[in-house]
């Protein structure tokens, strides 16, 4: 199966800690801690074509110029379980300010309930990552983006840790031009709306509950 603006980080180590990750027998503090990882491996090829300004810079030995990001990052995880990428991510943009928008997911229907917003109020001029582990129906990632862009944000990066094929269609039947950027493609959603193989709930593993 082939998905136009999804990019797979099939590195090597993202793949060998995604799989420690799926082990049932990993317990929270192992979970978090991989998924912390994976977060911030991530960041590498999800930036990869950011655009760079030039920046002077004194060295101990001479002056030189320098490249920086272009504009600055608003990293919005999408409560809970996007909580559980955020400090990973921020380890490689320490700069990135923090939006938070809390979406779950209604059990019954398996629509998106919207419940809480706050954005950096600048936000629209800034390249913002919005994070949340597992792209299952697709519905929170989407009212998450319809969000963003009624607060005019231009640039955003949907970053997830698996994929469902389910999600990726939807997701980009509302929203195509964004880019999604997972570490797995799973096979499918069963009729509980849980990605297979998947890893479970990944709000469920990361916080013990
Ligand atoms: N959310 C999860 O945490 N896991 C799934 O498999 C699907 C949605």
């Amino acid at each position: 199966m082939s998905f136009q603006n999804l990019n797979v980080v099939d590195h090597p180590v993202v793949q060998t800690k995604l799989t420690e990750l799926r082990d049932y027998t990993a317990d929270h503090r192992k979970f978090r801690a991989l998924l912390d990882e994976i977060a911030s491996l991530m960041v590498y090829e999800v930036t990869r074509d950011w655009p760079t300004t030039p920046r002077p810079v004194q060295t101990p030995l001479e002056r030189t110029t320098g490249r920086v990001l272009a504009r600055r990052v608003t990293l919005v995880p999408i409560l809970r379980a996007g909580l559980g990428m955020a400090e990973g991510v921020l380890r490689m943009l320490p700069d990135a300010r923090r939006g938070h928008l809390g979406v779950y997911r209604d059990e019954k229907t398996l629509e998106p309930v919207s419940y809480y917003q706050k954005l950096p109020p600048d936000i629209a001029a800034t390249e913002v990552l919005l994070i949340d582990p597992m792209l299952a129906t697709g519905g929170s990632a989407i009212a998450a983006v319809e969000f963003l862009k009624k607060a005019q944000v231009h640039s955003i990066r949907f970053v997830c840790l698996v994929a469902a094929p389910e999600g990726i269609t939807a997701f980009h039947r509302h929203h195509p031009e964004i880019p999604i950027f997972c570490a797995a493609v799973d096979r499918q959603l069963n009729d509980k709306g849980y990605i297979l193989p998947g890893l479970g709930d990944a709000g469920d593993r990361i916080f013990g509950t």
